[in-house]
Formats: C-alpha cells, sequence, structure tokens
C-alpha cells in the first residue's frame, strides 16, 4: 500500500456483515499465552468474497501492527471481534452532504465510506479532507485521486504536512471543502487525537453544528 502500511486480507465468519467505518477487533495469543488486542478499520465494503481487508500502517515497536508486518504469514489464524461502531458508521440510506476528514491511517474508515458511497449513492456530494505527512506515505492516493477525477460529487483536499509548503488542515482548507458539498448532514473525522482535535474545531468554526459530527481517535 505505502512503505509503512499494509494491506491483509482475512478471511472470516463476519466478512460482509460491517457497515462503512466500522472496525474489528484482531486478538493474537503468543505461544506463552501472552495476549494483545488492538482495533482496525474495516477498509473493504460487504461483498461475496468472504474477507475483509484491513490497512494496518507499522508503528516501530508496534506489538500488533509489528507482528502484521515482520511475522504474519498467508494461512495463519487469528481472533476476530466484530464489527464494532455502529455510530461511526454510513450506508447509503443515511444520506448526506457527506464532509470527511481524515489524519494518516485515519483514513481507513473514511476510505470504506467513499468505496460505499461510490456503489450506492454517488449521487451524494462527498469531500475527503486527508492531512498526511508526504504523498508517498497517503494511504490508497492512487484510489483517492482516480476518484477525485471520476467522480463528479466527489472531491479530494489533500495536505502533506512535512512536503511542498508542510501545511497542517487551516479554515481555508475548510471552507473550500464546504462549498465544494454545500451544507453537510453527516461529519466523520478519523485520526490522533493530535488531528481529530483540531479538525473539529475548524469545523465547527466554519458554522457545522457539533450535533452532526462524529470522531474516531487513533491513540498517539
Ligand atoms: C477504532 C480504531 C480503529 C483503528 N483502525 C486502524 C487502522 O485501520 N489502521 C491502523 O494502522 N491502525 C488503526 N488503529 C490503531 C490500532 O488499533 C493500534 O493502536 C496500532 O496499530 C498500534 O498498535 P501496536 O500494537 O502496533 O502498537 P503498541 O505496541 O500499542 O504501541 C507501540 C508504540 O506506538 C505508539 N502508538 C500506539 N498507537 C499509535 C497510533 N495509532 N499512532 C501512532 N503511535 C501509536 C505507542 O505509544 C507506542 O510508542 C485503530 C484504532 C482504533 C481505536
Amino acid at each position: 500500500m505505502t512503505p509503512h502500511v499494509k494491506s491483509v486480507r482475512l478471511r472470516c465468519a463476519l466478512a460482509g456483515r460491517q457497515r462503512a467505518g466500522q472496525h474489528v477487533d484482531v486478538r493474537l495469543t503468543a505461544p506463552d499465552g501472552y495476549r494483545a488486542s488492538r482495533s482496525y478499520s474495516v477498509a473493504s465494503v460487504p461483498d461475496d468474497s468472504g474477507t475483509l481487508e484491513l490497512l494496518v500502517e507499522g508503528l516501530p515497536g508496534g506489538e500488533v501492527s509489528g507482528w502484521f508486518f515482520e511475522s504474519a504469514e498467508v494461512g495463519d489464524r487469528l481472533e476476530l471481534r466484530g464489527p464494532i461502531g455502529g455510530s461511526f458508521s454510513w450506508d447509503g440510506p443515511d444520506g448526506g452532504p457527506l464532509l470527511l476528514a481524515g489524519g494518516g491511517s485515519g483514513v481507513v474508515p473514511l476510505l470504506a465510506m467513499l468505496r460505499r458511497r461510490a456503489e450506492v449513492a454517488p449521487a451524494i456530494p462527498a469531500a475527503l479532507i486527508y492531512s498526511v505527512r508526504s504523498r508517498a506515505e497517503a494511504i490508497a492516493l492512487e484510489e483517492l485521486e482516480a476518484r477525485h477525477r471520476a467522480e463528479p460529487n466527489f472531491s479530494l483536499f489533500l495536505r502533506t504536512t512535512r512536503e511542498g509548503e508542510g501545511r497542517r488542515i487551516d479554515a481555508a482548507l475548510v471552507q473550500a471543502a464546504l462549498a465544494s458539498i454545500g451544507s453537510p448532514t453527516k461529519v466523520f473525522l478519523c485520526g490522533s487525537n493530535r488531528f481529530v482535535s483540531p479538525a473539529a474545531d475548524l469545523i465547527m468554526a466554519a458554522g457545522v453544528p457539533a450535533t452532526i459530527i462524529r470522531t474516531e481517535r487513533f491513540g498517539a
């Protein structure tokens, strides 16, 4: 996917039951019985493949993401719980316009929403504000840029924090995203605390009511 992000396909009974934006809990058990459990958003939309796609960012020293990066092999078995997170999810009948904002791997549940929207409700206006360190670290950038070009009602607003002008998201970017969709009825924000809190403040300062904003925080 990127040098730091792996796409993982899991064959499991809960595949196909998820709503876009939901996550699963992955539990690993070491030979000595030590257990570690972490949440991962489902990137794929329901289909008949019997599988789920996760996009896992490898963190230095990360117990679970490190296992996916360094040890996992095709055929390994692991425990999964879910799908979880009904309030941070979206489907066509929920409507729009949709304003999405993701930082780093926080884009994963938003990617699932955009994939679902393209399948079931492409007329609903949607904008994605995506903040990443660099283009090389942006998850699914090729797909997102292709959607931006091909889907008349979707716009991508990419901001790189350590490349080019190196800027974080700001009021002007939020205004541009809002101008592309009109008044949103659903807003989903996801990423680290460092991303979600200021993004929520900017979006509310632009006049979006707090009651329609849903947030999900990935930690750190
Ligand atoms: C609802 C939800 C959905 C999530 N979806 C995804 C997803 O789709 N893809 C994904 O890659 N991750 C996702 N995460 C984060 C994931 O659950 C783990 O926190 C992450 O993989 C780190 O776990 P670890 O065991 O590898 O690292 P740990 O062993 O827990 O920590 C290793 C080091 O990394 C730091 N750290 C821990 N978490 C983060 C973080 N999120 N960002 C930066 N530094 C961190 C720790 O402080 C520590 O220094 C999600 C989290 C939540 C709550």
